[in-house]
């Protein structure tokens, strides 16, 4: 499958006129409403969508096609919000709950540094137990097992706890883990925007508009941050185009956002398993990566995370808008948690015979793509 089309045959693909004035608006650079992001997720020629996010995504990253090499510490599953998204945390007591030791996740990057990783993904619970103090000596250990280790680490939700928690700044924070060696933050803990929605599948986590301000906090402080958006689960297409939107005002400020990474929500083991007996379907997860391609003009980077979606569609991802199909992962827990299927690590020859084969150049980066 190629979507590769030139500017002046663009719309002969199309058969729509609403789509049709869509692509002329995306030809001359102008940004889509609300109101066109809605048709987008209502319009069921889901390929004439991808047909226009490929044309974006070919402007903004060319034939290239990223991935990354990381290891994956989830710290402790130890956590106070019982989400009902999550099949991950426990509490604390609970068989199976755990919290690593400095010594424990040290260990545990030297294991795996010869093994060419270039980057440590951290994440966890919001545990009590969690120190600044600790995250200090986890992040300033790391650098000193490798200097050029970029570390990736916690959600907007474990930041604004520990804030509170130390009685500091989120500034003062951000300054201090980055002296230890904090690269960037990954953006977990979005979901979706809507409060109602948010009331329901994760009651005691801070609100959207708190997320939004952790993340342009860390902006401000020189820290790029990835967007994420949990879907698939009770939201409707304007609770995505919501939340995509804001995401786009927030970038038009700080700048500051590197990837917009769609999450499908894995229902089993989770509260919500009752609810949403089904994860969501491919054309579903296709269209959010076209969709948000489209919406969000100024994030040069949407991410299709081979771990959510499953090997076997992530070329098609690719020709849908998608630029980065994530990283390696080695050790990743939350997913598997919740259900996910997919093979437990790939290896730098998987992606880069997937993304040849798929038509595209595979490029090895870190998270913040050698910003
Ligand atoms: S989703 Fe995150 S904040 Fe919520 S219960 Fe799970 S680990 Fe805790």
């Amino acid at each position: 499958m190629n979507n590769c089309v030139k500017n002046n045959d663009i719309t002969e693909y199309l058969s729509d006129p609403l789509i049709k004035d869509i692509a002329k608006k995306i030809l001359s650079e102008e940004r889509l409403t609300a109101e066109e992001g809605l048709f987008l997720f209502q319009y069921e020629h889901i390929f004439e969508t991808g047909i226009l996010a490929d044309f974006v995504r070919r402007k903004k990253a060319g034939d290239a096609a990223f991935y990354g090499n990381n290891l994956n510490i989830n710290h402790t599953n130890i956590c106070e919000m019982k989400c009902p998204i999550c099949a991950f945390s426990k509490d604390e007591g609970e068989h199976g709950s755990y919290t690593m030791t400095v010594e424990e996740i040290l260990k545990k990057v030297e294991k795996y540094k010869d093994k060419g990783i270039e980057e440590v993904h951290i994440v966890g619970g919001v545990n009590k137990h969690i120190t600044l103090t600790y995250l200090e000596e986890i992040f300033s250990g790391i650098k000193s097992i490798n200097e050029k280790f970029h570390i990736q680490a916690l959600t907007a939700v474990e930041y604004d706890y520990i804030s509170k928690k130390e009685n500091i700044s989120l500034k003062t924070l951000f300054r201090r883990l980055k002296k230890a060696g904090l690269g960037s933050i990954p953006g977990g803990g979005a979901e979706i925007f809507n409060p109602e929605i948010r009331k329901i599948i994760t009651p005691d986590k801070i609100s959207g508009d708190m997320w939004l301000e952790v993340s342009e906090k860390a902006h401000r402080e020189g820290i790029h941050t990835n967007a994420t958006m949990l879907y698939g689960h009770i939201e409707s297409y304007s609770d995505r185009i919501d939340h995509m939107i804001k995401l786009r005002k927030l970038q038009d400020e700080t700048g500051g956002f590197m990837a917009f990474v769609p999450l499908t929500f894995h229902p089993y083991n989770t509260k919500l398993e009752h609810m949403v007996k089904e994860k969501t379907d491919i054309y579903d997860i296709l269209k959010v990566i076209a969709v948000s391609r489209l919406m969000l003009d100024n994030f040069d980077h949407i991410k299709a995370l081979w771990m959510y979606m499953g090997q076997e569609f992530i070329e098609v991802a690719l020709h849908m808008g998608a630029d980065d199909l994530g990283s390696t992962s080695i050790e990743e827990q939350i997913v598997k948690s919740a259900g996910g299927k997919t093979k437990d690590i790939m290896k730098n020859e998987d992606f880069e015979s997937l993304i040849i084969g798929a038509g595209f150049i595979p490029k090895r980066v870190v998270s913040n793509y050698g910003i």
